[in-house]
């Protein structure tokens, strides 16, 4: 009724368009249309899908075009999404159709996807062109798209007709995955936990029984509220998660889990299955497309009672959502750096707050920025000192490799290079002798491994990008990260002639061959980024080192993170001050994260853990909190060391980058936007003169896939009026064809 007096409905349109569109709503649709639907609208000369996200009573506009088609029964999107949406649009400064993207999965905008299908029964139908329709599809095979129909009739209002057909009941239209679907509505995706593990209920601990009674009285309490559940690794947080769950259902409401990367966290999926089953949903980048289509129907639903999803889940359209959950909550993978340049730890705490729920974050090395808050009160802080079962946390120790002169890289010997000290190989042939598992981390942040000439020094360099090239030693080739430059490798040096190129630096395969001299009947696997592409899934090797059917894992970052394998007993860590070096504010948070987490994975089982860490440099202050397992030690150095740089969470930062093809003319934008920032924060002092402005500068990686960067740094301790000055940007630097601005408000990589 209400919906009469507000004949205009504000469409949005996945697309970069900054605000909804307005349209006219054809009188047959008043009563079915509702916000957070989808509709056909006309675009142009095209007709394309959106989401009504608002209705108006009038407009000023002239010419309004009218919605074509309703494509949904029941809103698919509910309003605290579309408020997060909306949300996220203002505070990253990104157009709101943008923002639609993430949210609406491309899968959902097709109209191929769209299948018409004959309901039994007679219909008395006026129209000529609703009986032509009908006709057809019964004629046919009793399906058809209905892009299709509007094929076989052109230029006649195939919509409005479907919709009338529709409406009486004739035809039932429903949504399809363009090919071959795989599983059907409703039918969960996973197959059930692994027959390995014993996923039984355990009994709290005194520590987990505390934390999970604040968060039941939470939950019933009702309305927002963020806890931080900062434990130990292996003190249980995942049982608090899944016993936090298991109230929200029964109080009728939904859970979102997020997670870093969740095709690495296959026992955290067994757990989910095992208490909730058939109740689990799954969204992440690894589906194939019609899993993700029919996980994304099953969701919006509500046939799933949890969601568990990486970072872009934060936008799933969980429906009631009463909890929501981030684990390891410091973790990077948390921030998307392109296209929209979101973070989902955050993004949570406000879906969260306009949905009046829980945010429940978890970390065994919280954020600065989250245990500051807590410190300020902001957040609430639950606390799991110790390990289950009454487990040590392993015990640390640093090797200096300066001293260990066997292991020093030495670019000029004609021996391997050795990348294990005497220490840390004695512990490893004593660990596999008695029968354990070991697991190596090899710290490769801003770090690569390239191929040098020892005599003139010649490095080889991707032509497109900036950076060494990665020297792969199996195939062997040279290889850019960046833009995935290949080069074979040559004998000779380009530059002098001479045969003396050596790789410097170590990949994760140079360790599997080592360690075969070493320990030649081991059984050794290999997890990173290279080795697990074309390889099927992670969770194969996975599951083979779960079985105990590996007896040394090495692996770059991706190991440290949630595993929970009962046998590794020694974890050795190599070059584990290589991520100290790169050009980050956060370098050390994130140096001290890594290191506790993988040191985490040792002693999980009856056997006490042993770390082994090699360094050149032990004494810095983030090594000694690491062996000392001293997170407040290292929190309190860190905010100390960001207060005095003035550096989050003391300030707010917004990274300008501008990039483009041609380097002198992307110099010359740069240094411009630089001079009309500055005139702007001259004549609005009141408003933006607290307000730091540094650069612009080349970013730290100059050129990356062939074009040229340059950054400006706001800084600023309110984050208002940085946003303000960022937007100002956005306005004072039109896009051309040559060079393009990207902000990043909260950045987290500015290489
Ligand atoms: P965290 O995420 O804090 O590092 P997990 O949640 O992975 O730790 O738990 C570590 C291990 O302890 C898991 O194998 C889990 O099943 C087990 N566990 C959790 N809670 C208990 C408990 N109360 N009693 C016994 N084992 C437990
Ligand atoms: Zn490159």
């Amino acid at each position: 009724m209400q919906r009469q007096a507000r004949p205009f409905a504000q469409v949005l349109i996945p697309s970069p368009l900054k605000e909804p569109l307005t349209y006219a709503v054809p009188p047959s649709m008043h009563e079915r249309l509702e916000i957070g639907m989808r509709v056909q609208v006309p675009l142009g000369k095209r007709k394309v899908t959106g989401v009504i996200v608002d209705f108006i009573a009038e407009t000023t506009l002239g010419k309004i075009r009218e919605i074509l088609a309703p494509l949904d029964e029941q809103p698919i999107l509910d309003r605290s999404l579309l408020q997060l949406a909306h949300w996220a649009s203002r505070y990253y400064l990104a157009p709101f159709g943008e923002v639609l993207s993430a949210v609406l999965p491309p899968t959902l905008r097709a109209e191929a996807r769209r299948v018409v299908l004959p309901q039994p029964g007679e219909f008395v139908l006026s129209a000529k062109l609703a009986k032509e329709i009908l006709a057809e599809i019964r004629g046919k095979k009793g399906r058809m798209t209905v892009k299709s129909l509007a094929r076989k009739f052109p230029g006649r209002s195939v919509y409005r007709a479907l919709d009338r057909l529709a409406a009486l009941g004739a035809v039932k239209i429903v949504e399809q995955p363009a090919r071959q679907q795989s599983r059907t509505h409703g039918e969960p995706l996973l197959d059930g936990p692994s027959k390995s593990a014993d996923w039984s209920k355990p009994t709290p601990t005194r520590e987990q029984k505390e934390a999970i009674e604040f968060v039941r009285e939470r939950l019933n309490g009702g309305g927002f509220e963020t806890i931080l559940l900062y434990g130990v690794t292996g003190s249980g947080k995942t049982e608090v998660y899944l016993r936090a769950v298991e109230e929200t259902r029964n109080l009728g409401k939904r859970s979102l889990i997020l997670v870093p990367e969740i095709s690495l966290t296959p026992q955290l999926l067994d757990r989910l299955e095992a208490r909730f089953p058939g109740r689990v949903g799954v969204l992440h980048s690894g589906l194939t497309r019609s899993d993700h289509w029919s996980q994304w129907w099953r969701i919006a639903a509500g046939f799933a009672d949890v969601v568990v999803g990486a970072r872009s889940a934060i936008f799933a359209p969980v429906l009631d959502v009463g909890l929501i959950v981030v684990d390891e909550e410091h973790d990077p993978s948390y921030k998307q750096d392109e296209g929209l340049r979101y973070h989902a730890r955050d993004l949570a705490i406000v879906r969260a707050k306009l949905a009046g729920c829980v945010a429940l974050l978890g970390s065994a090395t919280p954020s600065i920025e989250s245990f500051e808050n807590c410190r300020q009160g902001r957040y609430r802080l639950l606390e799991l000192t110790k390990r289950v079962e009454e487990r040590s946390l392993p015990r640390v120790e640093m090797v200096d490799l300066r001293s260990d002169r066997d292991s020093q890289l030495e670019i000029r010997s004609a021996k391997p290079i050795r990348l294990f000290s005497y220490r840390l190989s004695e512990a490893l042939k004593e660990n596999y002798g008695r029968g354990r598992q070991s697991l190596l981390f090899l710290n490769r942040r801003g770090f690569a491994n390239f191929l040098q000439c020892y005599l003139c020094g010649f490095v080889f360099r991707c032509s497109h990008c900036s950076v060494t090239l990665t020297y792969h030693l199996k195939r062997p080739q040279l290889f850019c990260h960046h833009c995935g430059f290949r080069q074979l490798v040559r004998d000779t040096c380009p530059a002098c002639g001479n045969s003396s190129l050596k790789g410097i630096g170590v990949g994760t395969q140079q360790i599997e061959e080592e360690l075969s001299r070493l320990i030649p009947q081991a059984r050794v696997g290999r997890m990173d980024r290279d080795s697990i592409q074309g390889k099927g899934s992670p969770e194969r090797l996975f599951r083979k080192w779960e079985k105990g059917e590996i007896d040394i894992m090495v692996g770059t970052q991706m190991i440290t993170k949630g595993h929970d394998i009962a046998k590794v007993t020694l974890v050795g860590v190599l070059l584990a001050d290589q991520s100290l070096n790169i050009p980050d504010f956060r370098a050390a948070e994130r140096t001290f994260q890594l290191l506790t987490q993988v040191a985490g994975r040792a002693g999980r089982g009856e056997e006490p853990g042993e770390v082994i860490v090699q360094t050149y440099a032990p004494e810095h202050y983030t090594f000694q909190y690491v062996a000392s397992h001293d997170y407040r030690g290292f929190f309190a150095a860190e905010l100390d060391s960001r207060r005095a740089l003035a550096y989050p969470p003391f300030a707010r930062l917004a990274h300008l980058k501008i990039e483009g093809p041609k380097a002198a003319e992307i110099e010359n934008r740069a240094r411009q936007l630089g001079e009309l920032l500055r005139e702007e924060q001259k004549a609005n002092p009141g408003r933006w003169g607290k307000i730091e402005i540094l650069g612009p500068a080349p970013a730290p990686i100059q050129k990356l896939r062939g074009r040229y960067r340059w950054q400006i740094l706001l800084k600023g301790k309110k984050g208002g009026s940085l946003l303000e000055l960022a937007a100002r940007a956005a306005d004072l630097f039109p896009d051309s064809r040559h060079s393009r601005l990207h902000i990043d408000v909260d950045p987290y990589n500015m290489l």
